[in-house]
């Protein structure tokens, strides 16, 4: 019935590929064009050295995510991010999920956090793209989200605009915890929408271990080939 309803729909509002906005099938994200050039990344290796026996020494403890930040991927998080594009969110999420579902760390997941913004920011934005899109990744693999728990407490300078170098330093100290409870003992999947040096991602991923989190798994919608310096 749902998949009737969905057909229908189709006819009168067409699903749009997320990367070059050309009608698809109902049921595709992407279309057959975009998905041949899609930025996607190597699960088997670690994301972040490009080793598949990696000595990567992070805060989390695994790193998801379905692409580069490139070739429509980053158009796509661009207009979530800026436009506040819902359905770029859903469509994004399901890649995300792809990424993790058919892994053991699917199943450890208790909860799912959304990195967070300082509430100036969020107040101008308007909506935080990274509890968007875990609130679709929420629904898709049935987990709550727990949006007030991590809290950005420090206005930072925009990490676009520094030295790798020094970006851990700039987003260090800049996140608290609101209640802890929440989180005590718990898997998390810490979601955002851009990795690039994974300052901001290990900051959190330290914040929360440090109130008692039991591991940390990162899933993003999408991370730079290389790390910019
Ligand atoms: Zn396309
Ligand atoms: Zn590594």
């Amino acid at each position: 019935m749902s998949k009737f309803l969905d057909v229908l729909a189709h006819i009168f509002l067409p699903n749009r590929c997320m990367f070059c906005k050309h009608p698809v099938e109902y049921d595709k994200l992407i279309c057959e064009g975009c998905r041949k050039d899609a930025p996607l990344t190597d699960l088997s290796k670690c994301l972040i050295c490009g080793k598949s026996e990696c000595h990567c020494q992070n805060y989390f403890r695994y790193l998801f995510t379905p692409f580069y930040y490139e070739m429509g991927a980053d158009t796509a998080i661009r207009e979530l991010k800026f436009n506040n594009n819902i359905q770029n969110a859903k469509n994004l999420a399901i890649c995300m999920v792809n990424c993790i579902k058919a892994t053991p760390v699917a199943k450890t997941v208790d909860i799912i956090v959304p990195a967070p913004l300082y509430k100036d920011d969020l107040k101008k934005r308007g909506f935080n793209q990274a509890y968007q899109l875990g609130l679709e990744v929420s629904k898709l693999i049935e987990k709550p989200i727990c949006k007030d728990v991590l809290i950005k407490i420090k206005k930072t300078k925009k990490q676009h605009d520094l030295f790798a170098s020094e970006r851990y330093k700039n987003v260090e100290g800049a996140f608290g915890i609101e209640n802890k409870n929440a989180i005590i003992g718990k898997t998390i999947l810490l979601i955002d929408d851009v990795f690039t040096t994974g300052s901001t991602m290990n900051c959190c991923a330290k914040t929360l271990l440090e109130a008692g989190a039991k591991e940390i798994i990162c899933l993003v919608a999408a991370k730079t080939r290389y790390i910019v310096n």
